[in-house]
C-alpha cells in the first residue's frame, strides 16, 4: 500500500477552538492531521497530495462554495467531506457531496472524531476493495484461459483471452443480441443443448466438458470448459473457463495415429508371420491395407524371377477384367513398376492426369488417388503394393512412412513365405516324385508306364494337358518325334501318333536343350504353336536314357502363366524316372519275346522228343512185327514152291497178301519216325505239289461234301516259288493231310485256300480254311501222335506224320488259329539252293541183279525164326548157308569159313542186342574189304546212304523179305565180288 497513513485536512474559522479539535483528531494512530487556513489552501493541498478526509467550516468564508465543491469533484481521488456548520448558518446544499455536517457546538469533538475514524476505516476498506478489484481484473484479463460469465440471456463478461480465442470483441459478445450458439460448431450443438436442458431441470452435470467451438472466422477449435454456477450482478450465471485444446487434441491424434500405426505394423507382423504360405501372407496384407489405410482397393505385385516385370499376385476391390489389365507390368513402368524398380514411394493425387500412371484406364474404374510403395526385404525390392482411393486424398508424411514400414514388413514376410513355399513345393515334388517312381515300378507294360507317368505328372502339376512322345527314325533315316500318348484335362487318353520332324516346335526344343524348358505365351516364337495346343504355357523335358534322348514329356497350362517354372523343377526328375521305366518296359518286353521264342523252341524240342520216342517205340514194334511177318511171308513163299495143289496155293496166296498188307502198315508207322534221311530228295516244284494234292483230294472235298449236302470250295493262290529240295510224294501227303483236316473242320462247308509264296527268302505253302478253328488246348497238341478230336474216325497221325515229314525237309510248321475263326497251316521250307548242302552224295544201292546159285552166305540174325526162314529160303535157291545168332559168333564163323571154303556174302540183321548190324558190317569190312555185306532191315529206304557207305554196307535186304527179292540180292552180291575182281581172302 502506497499510503499507509491517511491524511486529514482541517480548515475551520479561527473563532473555533482549533486546539481542542486538533487535540482530538491528531491523536489518531493512522492519520496525519494537516491544518490549513482557508479553502484555497485546502484545494491546493488536495491537488498536490490528496487526502482522505477534509473537514471544512461552513459557510466557507473565502470562496464561492459551488466552486469549491466542483473543484473537489474534479479531483482524481475525491476525499470524504465533512462540514462544521456555524449554528446559525443555513445548511449546505444537499447535492454538494458532503458526507456529513456537524453543528459547531461544544462537545462536537467526540462525534467528529468517531465520524472521521469511521470514514477513514471505510476509505481503507474501499481502497482495499479497489485493489483487490484491480487484481481480480488483472487476473481476469491477463490469464491465458478464456473466461466468460453467461447470464440468463446473454454474456455478461468475457476476458481478453476469450476475445482472442474466438475472434469477437467483448462488446460484440456481451451485446444482448448475440446468440451464444454462434460459438459452437454444429456437431457439438446437440451436446451443449442437452447440457442446458439438464441444467434447467437442476440436474447435476459434470463440471468439465469438451466441445468443438467455432471462431468468428468459422474455424473449428477443440476446447475444454470448466463451469461453475455463480450469482453475478444479482443474476444466476455460469462462469466458464475455456481452454483451447486443439494442440493437445492434435497431439493426441498424432499419438493415437502413431499407436494405431504401431498396432497395424504389429498386427501385420503377427499375422504375416503366422501365415502358412505366400498367398495367405499377401491376402492378409492386402486386407489390412484396405482396413487400416482406408483404401478402396489394394493389391500387391511381385517381381518375376529372371524377368523384368512385376506380376499381380493379389488384388482386392477391383474387377477381374481390371486385374487382368495390371497382370503384368514392365519393371520401371507405371506406379507398380516404378516403385518396384526404384524403391521409391509413388503418391498420385489425380490418376486421370498423372503422367506416371501406365494403365491409363485406372481412373475410369472410379479411382482418384493412389499410393504405391515398394515391398522390400533388407535392401532388395521384391515388388510393390498399391492402394487406390475413390476420393481425393492427401497422403501425410506419417502415412507414407507407415506405408514404407508396411512395405518392409511385407518384404520380410514375402521372402520368408516364398522360401517356405519353395521348401513346401520341393517337399511336395519329392513326395510326388516318389509316388511316380513307385507307380512306375508297379508296371512293366510300356503303355501302362506312359499312363501312370502322365497321370501323376498331370495331377502333381495340375496341368491342363500332358503328352509323351518318343523318338523314332523313319525309313529314310530322319529322326521324328511321335506323340504316343496325350490327354487334356478331363478328356480321354489319346494316341494321336502325330509326327514332328527334327528341330520342329516345342518338343524338339527340350531335346536340343537337353534339359527341361518352358515356353510362355509372351514368347512370340511359341505363340502359334501354343495356340494350336490350346494352352498359354508349356514345359517340356527330354526323356534321357544314358545321356541319349529317347523322347519328350510335355505339360501345358491353359490359364495361369508362370506355372512353367515350378513345372521345370519337377519335370527333370520325373522324366528321368519315366525314361528308366520305359527302358525297363522295353527290356521286359524283349525278355518276354525271348521267353516266348524260348518256349516255342522248347515246345518244338519236346514235340521232336515225343516223336522220336514214339518213333523208337514204333520202330521196335515194327521191327518185331516185321520179323513175324517175315517168317510168315518166307514160309508161305517157300511153301508155294513146294505145294503143287492149286487150292493150297490159293490159300497160301491169301496168307501172303495179308502178310504183305501188314508189312505196308508197318512201313506207314515207320514213316514219321524217319529223321534226317534225305537220300531221296529232289528239286520239287511246290505249286505242282499243291495242284496234285488238290486234285488227289477232290474226292473228299467235292464228291463227299456234295454227298453230305455241303459245299467246300478249294482255291489256290500260287505264286512263282523257287523249287525246294524234298520228296514230292511226302510233301503231297502232307498237303493231303492238311486238306483232309480242313474238310473235317468245315462240317457246314466253306472255303479252303492253298497258297504258295516266298517270305524272307524262304518258300512257303499254306492251307487256310474257314472252319471251326481250335481252342488253345487243341492247338497246343495237334502235332502229338494219336491226338485226335474226331473219336474213332480219326487216327491222330495225320499231323504228326506231316510234322515228321516237314522236319525231315528242314522246314517249319506254323498253326494260326482261333476258335470260330478258321485255321491256317503254314509250312516254310528251305529253297533248293539253301538245301543243296543237305543233299546226299551217293545214290542208294538197290538190289536188282539176276539170280544166281551156289553162293556161300553167312547169315547173322538173332531172331531164330527169321534166321531159319532166311536159311531155308537161301537153301531153296540153292545157296550154301551158314548161320550165326549174334555178331561176335558170326564174326568168329566168318574167320573160320574164310580160312577154309570162303564166304561170298554176309547178311546181318540191323537191330540185334549186343553188337548191331552196323558194327558187324564194319568189322567185316575191316577184316575182309571187298566182301559184300547186306543189311537186313525193316527200315527200307530210310537208311542213311552215307552211313551205309562208311560201314561198308553194300546191300539192303528189306524185311519182310520176298523170295525173289532175296535171290536177286544174292545175285547182286555175287556180281559185286566179281566186279571187285578178287575173291575175298583172309587177312
Ligand atoms: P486226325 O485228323 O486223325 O484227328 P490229325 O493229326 O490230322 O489227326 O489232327 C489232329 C487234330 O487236330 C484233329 O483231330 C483236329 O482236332 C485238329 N485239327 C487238325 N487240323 C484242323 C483244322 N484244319 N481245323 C480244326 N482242327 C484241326
Ligand atoms: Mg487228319
Amino acid at each position: 500500500m502506497s499510503s499507509a497513513r491517511s491524511r486529514i485536512l482541517l480548515s475551520v474559522p479561527a473563532s473555533w477552538d482549533v486546539a481542542r479539535l486538533h487535540g482530538a483528531l491528531a491523536s489518531h494512530p493512522d492519520a496525519d492531521l494537516v491544518t490549513l487556513p482557508d479553502a484555497a489552501a485546502v484545494l491546493k493541498d488536495l491537488q498536490a497530495q490528496g487526502a482522505d478526509v477534509v473537514i471544512m467550516g461552513w459557510p466557507i468564508p473565502d470562496m464561492d462554495p459551488a466552486r469549491f465543491f466542483s473543484a473537489l469533484s474534479a479531483l482524481p481521488r475525491r476525499p470524504e467531506l465533512l462540514t462544521l456548520d456555524a449554528p446559525d448558518a443555513p445548511a449546505p446544499p444537499p447535492d454538494a457531496g458532503i458526507h456529513a455536517s456537524l453543528t459547531r457546538l461544544p462537545g462536537v469533538e467526540k462525534p467528529l472524531v468517531r465520524l472521521v475514524e469511521s470514514l477513514l476505516e471505510a476509505g481503507r476498506l474501499r481502497s482495499r476493495l479497489e485493489q483487490s478489484e484491480r487484481q481480480y481484473t488483472d487476473l481476469l484479463q491477463n490469464t491465458r484461459d478464456a473466461i466468460y460469465i453467461l447470464g440468463p440471456t446473454r454474456f455478461t463478461l468475457v476476458n481478453r483471452a476469450f476475445e482472442e480465442l474466438l475472434g469477437y470483441s467483448g462488446e460484440e459478445i456481451c451485446h444482448p443480441s448475440f446468440d451464444y450458439q454462434r460459438l459452437i460448431a454444429p456437431e457439438s450443438r446437440p451436446m451443449i443443448l442437452e447440457r442446458a436442458r439438464l441444467a434447467a431441470r437442476g440436474e447435476p452435470l459434470p463440471p468439465r466438458y469438451e466441445f468443438l467451438a467455432l471462431n468468428k472466422a468459422g474455424q473449428r477449435l477443440d476446447v475444454s470448459v470448466s463451469v461453475s454456477y455463480i450469482v453475478y450482478s444479482g443474476d444466476p450465471s455460469s462462469l466458464g473457463v475455456l481452454q483451447d485444446i486443439t494442440a493437445r487434441k492434435q497431439y493426441e491424434k498424432a499419438l493415437l495415429r502413431r499407436n494405431r500405426e504401431l498396432a497395424v505394423l504389429n498386427d501385420l507382423a503377427a499375422t504375416v508371420s503366422r501365415a502358412p504360405d505366400l498367398t495367405t501372407v499377401l491376402e492378409m496384407a492386402v486386407e489390412r491395407l484396405i482396413a487400416v489405410m482406408g483404401f478402396n482397393a489394394a493389391g500387391i505385385s511381385l517381381k518375376e524371377n529372371g524377368r523384368d516385370v512385376v506380376r499381380a499376385h493379389l488384388f482386392r476391390g477391383i474387377k477381374a477384367e481390371q486385374a487382368a489389365a495390371i497382370q503384368e507390368i514392365p519393371l520401371g513402368l507405371g506406379l507398380l513398376g516404378a516403385a518396384a524398380k526404384t524403391g521409391d514411394v509413388q503418391v498420385v493425387r489425380d490418376l486421370s492426369t498423372d503422367p506416371r500412371v501406365a494403365v491409363k484406364e485406372v481412373h475410369k474404374w472410379g479411382f482418384k488417388a493412389a499410393v504405391c510403395v515398394p515391398i522390400q526385404a533388407k535392401d532388395r525390392v521384391l515388388g510393390s503394393a498399391i492402394g487406390l482411393c475413390v476420393d481425393e486424398r492427401d497422403f501425410a508424411p506419417e502415412e507414407v512412412s507407415l506405408l514404407l514400414s508396411i512395405g518392409h514388413q511385407l518384404g520380410t514376410a514375402v521372402e520368408r513365405a516364398a522360401l517356405y513355399d519353395r521348401q513346401e513345393a520341393a517337399m511336395r515334388r519329392l513326395l510326388a516324385l516318389d509316388e511316380v517312381a513307385r507307380a512306375l515300378a508297379s508296371t512293366l507294360d510300356r503303355q501302362e508306364v506312359f499312363r501312370v507317368a502322365a497321370t501323376q505328372v498331370q495331377h502333381v502339376l495340375n496341368a491342363d494337358t500332358v503328352e509323351i512322345s518318343l523318338l523314332r527314325t523313319d525309313p529314310e533315316g530322319a529322326r521324328q518325334l511321335e506323340v504316343v500318348l496325350q490327354r487334356r484335362r478331363g478328356g480321354a487318353w489319346e494316341e494321336p501318333g502325330t509326327l514332328t520332324g527334327e528341330g520342329e516346335g516345342l518338343r524338339w526344343r527340350a531335346l536340343s536343350a537337353g534339359k527341361p524348358v518352358v515356353l510362355e505365351a509372351h514368347d512370340a516364337s511359341a505363340e502359334s504353336e501354343l495356340g494350336a495346343l490350346g494352352v498359354r504355357c508349356v514345359a517340356a523335358a527330354p526323356l534321357l536314357l544314358d545321356g541319349k534322348a529317347i523322347g519328350a514329356l510335355m505339360v501345358g497350362f491353359a490359364s495361369d502363366i508362370g506355372r512353367g517354372e515350378a513345372a521345370l523343377e519337377f519335370l527333370g526328375p520325373v522324366s528321368a524316372h519315366l525314361a528308366l521305366a520305359i527302358k525297363n518296359a522295353r527290356m521286359f518286353s524283349s525278355m518276354e519275346d525271348a521267353y516266348r521264342e524260348l518256349k516255342e523252341a522248347k515246345d518244338q524240342l519236346v514235340l521232336q522228343e515225343k516223336l522220336s520216342a514214339l518213333g523208337e517205340m514204333s520202330a521196335g514194334v515194327a521191327h518185331d512185327f516185321n520179323n513175324v511177318l517175315g517168317a510168315i511171308l518166307g514160309r508161305t513163299q517157300l511153301l508155294k514152291t513146294f505145294l503143287p495143289d492149286p487150292t493150297h496155293l490159293r490159300s497160301l496166296e491169301v496168307i501172303e497178301r495179308a502178310a504183305l498188307d501188314g508189312a505196308a502198315t508197318v512201313r506207314r508207322i515207320q514213316e514219321f519216325s524217319r529223321v534226317g534221311g534225305s537220300g531221296d530228295f529232289q528239286a520239287v516244284d511246290l505249286s505242282q505239289v499243291v495242284n496234285q494234292a488238290v486234285e488227289m483230294t477232290q474226292a473228299r472235298w467235292q464228291v463227299r461234301a456234295r454227298a453230305e449236302g455241303v459245299e467246300i470250295r478249294v482255291n489256290t493262290a500260287l505264286t512263282e516259288v523257287p523249287s525246294v529240295m524234298g520228296n514230292a510224294q511226302e510233301l503231297r501227303e502232307v498237303l493231303t493231310n492238311l486238306i483232309h483236316n480242313a474238310c473235317d473242320a468245315m462240317p457246314q462247308g466253306g472255303a479252303i485256300t492253298v497258297a504258295t509264296g516266298v517270305e524272307g527268302g524262304r518258300p512257303f505253302v499254306s492251307v487256310q480254311d474257314t472252319g471251326t478253328g481250335m481252342p488253345p488246348e487243341v492247338k497246343a497238341r495237334v502235332f502229338d501222335p494219336f491226338f485226335t478230336t474226331k473219336g474213332v474216325k480219326g487216327t491222330g497221325l495225320g499231323l504228326s506224320v506231316s510234322y515228321g515229314i516237314v522236319q525231315r525237309h528242314h522246314g517249319e510248321f506254323e498253326v494260326v488259329t482261333e476258335l470260330g475263326q478258321g485255321t491256317t497251316f503254314i509250312i516254310r521250307l528251305p529253297s533248293s539252293a539253301a538245301a543243296e548242302t543237305l543233299q546226299p552224295s551217293v545214290p542208294p544201292v538197290v538190289a536188282t541183279a539176276a539170280s544166281a546159285t551156289g553162293a556161300r552166305v553167312l547169315v547173322v540174325e538173332d531172331e531164330e525164326s527169321i534166321r531159319d526162314i532166311l536159311a531155308d529160303m537161301l537153301r531153296t535157291a540153292e545157296h550154301h548157308v551158314v548161320t550165326a545168332h549174334d555178331g561176335p559168333s558170326g564174326l568168329q564163323q566168318l574167320d573160320e569159313l574164310m580160312a577154309g571154303a570162303g564166304v561170298d556174302v554176309v547178311f546181318t540183321d540191323l537191330g540185334m542186342p549186343g553188337m548191331s548190324g552196323w558194327e558187324v558190317a564194319s568189322a567185316v569190312h575191316q577184316r575182309y574189304p571187298g566182301l559184300p555185306v547186306g543189311l537186313i532191315t525193316g527200315w527200307g529206304a530210310s537208311l542213311d546212304v552215307d552211313k551205309m557207305k562208311s560201314h561198308g554196307v553194300d546191300l539192303v535186304i528189306p524185311k519182310p523179305f520176298r523170295f525173289e527179292q532175296l535171290t536177286s540180292v544174292v545175285a547182286e552180291a555175287m556180281e559185286l565180288s566179281r566186279q571187285r575182281g578178287r575173291k575175298p581172302q583172309p587177312p
